[in-house]
């Protein structure tokens, strides 16, 4: 893999600060059941990086200390972590609302069986990956067979009632296939909305369009095709400073499956502690550490105002 950090390292990007923090996005391990050729993660079948149960206490010890009322549950696929339902459980009770960031097809691997019941039980969203309702574009992003098994997890999701009954949203996301940015989200969402009803009779809630980070594989992808410069300029000429004000980074921190504390994902997978503080454990950090504080950025982060801008829960534009 081409090391993406140097050329991202040095950048004119605004100056962004903190507001109140909303959302921790935990990662609980790069192990994943696909290697997508997207993935900002790195994620696949062979990384062993997985949270353990210490970190698990520790992270529900800062909710419970700091009362936060929302976490998002990623990785990899965080559902192959022992500890995923038990983060959960724990996070429940203390009146949190949960979202798994799914791959849709974990949920349907030997031993899973139980899962989509567990997350029905305790009110979870679903946040999953589809970057497109065509078989052909999905299974070359993310693999072989992919697209079909997606379409299986969503259906055995509507029949539980995800997508249907209003404590059970279940919510898609795009991604473009390549080197270019998203187009219009409620146009993309009204287009998967009616081909998946039509064809497979399938009903979700929203579409999040999400713009491809130019860091980990497909950083490198776009250095091995001499493409990144490309991007980068599509990411600088289209950005647009109004989206600053929403980026997720102002209310959200991401944190690694070891503890250690990001401003988001994008920056943990480039290992960019918080501002002044490269390994801040969770365990350390106090509320106070981080409201109108700085946030790490770098070339990267036009990604998030390039276009309609970009979020873990979609574009910028609140439409
Ligand atoms: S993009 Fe998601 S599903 Fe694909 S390899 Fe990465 S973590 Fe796994
Ligand atoms: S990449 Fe991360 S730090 Fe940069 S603007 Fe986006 S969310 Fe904020």
């Amino acid at each position: 893999m081409h090391d993406v950090y140097q050329l991202i390292k040095n950048s004119d990007f605004p100056v962004i600060f903190r507001d109140e923090l909303k959302c921790i996005q935990i990662n609980m391990g790069y192990r994943c059941n696909q290697s997508c050729v997207h993935c900002h993660v790195n994620a696949g079948p062979n990384r062993n990086e997985m949270m353990d149960r210490k970190t698990v206490n520790e992270i529900i010890n800062f909710i419970s200390k700091n009362n936060i009322d929302k976490i998002d549950i990623t990785g990899g696929a965080p559902e192959l972590n022992p500890y995923f339902t038990y983060l959960i459980e724990k996070s429940k009770k203390l009146g949190c609302h949960v979202i798994d960031r799914s791959n849709l097809t974990v949920l349907l691997e030997p031993g899973m069986n139980s899962l989509v019941n567990f997350l029905k039980k305790y009110n979870v969203e679903i946040i999953a990956s589809l970057p497109c309702y065509s078989s052909e574009n999905v299974n070359q992003q993310r693999g072989k067979g992919v697209f079909e098994k997606s379409i299986c997890a969503l259906i055995k999701l509507n029949n539980i009632g995800y997508g249907i009954n209003k404590k059970l949203p279940l919510n898609l996301v795009y991604n473009p296939q390549g080197d270019n940015l998203p187009g219009n989200q409620k146009l993309l969402e009204n287009q998967y909305k009616s081909y998946l009803y039509k064809k497979y009779k399938i009903k979700f809630n929203r579409l999040y369009t999400i713009t491809n980070m130019p860091i980990s594989r497909f950083g490198s992808y776009l250095i091995s095709k001499g493409k990144f410069h490309t991007y980068m300029n599509l990411l600088k000429n289209t950005s647009n400073t109004d989206h600053l004000n929403n980026v997720m980074c102002k209310t959200l921190i991401s944190i690694d499956y070891k503890g250690y504390v990001y401003d988001c994902d994008f920056n943990q997978m480039l290992n960019m502690g918080i501002s002044g503080r490269k390994k801040l454990h969770i365990s350390k950090l106090s509320i106070q550490d981080l409201y109108k504080k700085s946030i790490k950025t770098g070339e990267h982060c036009y990604g998030c105002i390039a276009g309609n801008g970009s979020s873990c829960e979609g574009n910028l534009k609140n439409d």
